[in-house]
């Protein structure tokens, strides 16, 4: 059942429901049917910059707007999410990016998290005293907002990429332009009704729904007034707006791409690290999540043992379209997405992967209809920068790709030979081992003995090209706000 209208739904902008400026529309599909489900506005350079004037007009009051009451509207924001519109949202998650109804469901309890963990950081110490060692001068440090907010976010996660970049900023004070994924579009005007219903003024949100990211991208860079720029989604795109924000040196925060290790030693518990890496493998965004393993490194003694039990468990996975509750591996987004996908599979069998479960798009029934990829373990690969592209390349797929290793040393370096490194796990029952993989590992968040994915409370980022800067955490707010040092010359 698709719950949300074929209608033609408006865009956010100075506290309005509003066409796009010269009537253009786009079409989202579901991705499980291949269906349209509803119309969006087709914003253009005009509806950005219409929406940045909203975010400055809003920009001094919001500022100026006492931390708690901005904290009070997050959490009731967080509150409404998570009672009663939270089957609305989950069902919107699911019909545009085709992840399963309970798996959408806790990523609404997720993203309503942030809009709670940053209403709790509004009270913190934005003005401190130095102690002054001259006699007639006093030294403060403040931190203000950064200013007008630009946030440009990925389809994986329709709510909590949203939330995770505008609870800060909003919670510092930074009115936003929000420009979402032309993949899903509709759990971001969700979003916008849930705080327009919780009382954020005008302009102190705007959304600017569009198919064509680039022409809205070049608005924020080239606009004087957008001060900050945060962006999720891949490491190609981070980079052209890396390069864009140094004519203003506008402050950015990128999380890029990942192509995250998963590594399992010959002591660890097997049982869980095959239960660990099936479901953040396959049942996490059909593998579409840029924490999602891409490498598995399994040490040589228990390598057999491990691809039997991983392979059974993989077999057994229920892929289909994600309303229905057995369901736990959904489609990929699109069909570029897919043809990425097979692209990586068919080079590694060429090259001599074998190919254990899985391999190919579904086309039984009515998952010919969508983008369906097999759950794929493939054996036998070549990692390293030489290797095969399905170890180098992050996948953004139901794909794993199995290799073995002898030592610690050894698979530090394997592991750590990746322009990447947003995520890695491990699996070890020595304790003094797990200590030493933490530090050699260059990689924003390492678990170990799990893979349940990081929390509000930790700071989530990337080393080298997965990215600058960090969200969530207590640093999160910080990059939303500017520091300024005064001296007070006394009389
Ligand atoms: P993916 O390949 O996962 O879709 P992208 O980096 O292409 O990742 O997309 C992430 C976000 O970046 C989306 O909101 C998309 O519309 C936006 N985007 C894509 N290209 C550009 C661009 N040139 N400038 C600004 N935003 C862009």
């Amino acid at each position: 059942m698709i719950t949300t209208s074929k209608k033609m739904r408006t865009m956010w902008r100075g506290g309005e429901w509003v066409a796009a400026i010269n009537g253009g529309s786009f079409e989202v599909i579901d991705p499980a049917t291949g269906e349209c489900i509803a119309n969006v506005p087709d914003g253009t350079a005009a509806d950005a910059k219409a929406a940045i004037d909203a975010a400055d007009d809003a920009l001094e009051s919001w500022a100026a707007t006492a931390p708690e009451d901005r904290g009070d509207i997050l959490r009731r924001a967080s509150e409404q999410m998570t009672t009663t519109d939270k089957k609305t949202l989950g069902d919107t998650i699911t019909d545009e990016n085709g992840k399963p109804l309970a798996e959408a469901l806790g990523e609404v309890d997720f993203a309503a998290g942030y809009f709670k963990w940053f209403a709790g950081q509004v009270d913190r110490d934005w003005e401190r005293s130095i102690s002054s060692v001259e006699e007639g001068r006093d030294y403060s440090v403040i931190r203000q907002p950064v200013g007008v907010v630009a946030a440009i976010t990925p389809w994986n996660f329709p709510a909590a990429m949203i939330t995770r970049k505008i609870a800060p900023a909003l919670a510092a004070g930074c009115p936003v332009v929000l420009k979402p994924a032309e993949e899903t579009p509709l759990t971001a005007l969700e979003i916008g009704r849930v705080l327009e219903e919780v009382g954020l003024p005008p302009g102190v949100l705007n959304i600017v729904t569009t198919n064509v990211p680039a022409e809205i991208g070049r608005v924020f860079l080239n606009d004087h007034r957008v001060r900050k720029i945060g962006f999720t989604g891949s490491t190609e795109v981070g980079k052209v707006l890396l390069k864009g924000a140094a004519a203003q040196v506008k402050r950015v925060s990128l999380e890029l791409g990942g192509n995250a290790p998963f590594i399992v030693f010959e002591d660890a518990d097997l049982d869980e690290a095959v239960r660990a890496g099936v479901a953040i493998k396959y049942e996490r965004v059909a593998g579409q999540s840029c924490i999602c393993p891409n490498r598995f490194y399994i040490q040589e003694a228990v390598a057999d043992s491990f691809i039997k039990k991983f392979v059974e468990h993989v077999g057994a996975l229920k892929i289909g379209n994600g309303r229905e509750p057995s369901v736990t591996v959904g489609p990929l987004i699109n069909e570029a997405a897919f043809e990425k996908v097979d692209g990586l599979v068919q080079d590694a069998i060429e090259k001599g992967a074998i190919v254990k479960v899985g391999g190919k798009r579904r086309t039984d029934g009515d998952l010919a209809k969508g983008y369906f990829f097999d759950p794929t373990v493939l054996i036998n690969v070549v990692d390293g920068r030489d290797g095969m592209r399905v170890c180098r390349d992050e996948v953004f797929g139901p794909v794993a790709s199995i290799a073995t290793f002898r030592t610690e040393e050894e698979v530090v370096r394997r592991a750590n030979d990746t322009d990447y490194g947003l995520a890695a796990y491990v699996f070890t029952r020595d304790s003094t081992r797990s200590r030493r993989m933490i530090r050699a590992l260059d990689s924003g968040y390492v678990e170990i003995n799990g893979a349940k994915g990081y929390r509000h409370a930790t700071p989530f980022g990337g080393f080298k090209e997965s990215g600058l800067g960090r969200e969530g955490g207590d640093q999160g707010i910080e990059d939303y706000t500017e520091v300024k040092s005064v001296i007070r010359n006394l009389g």
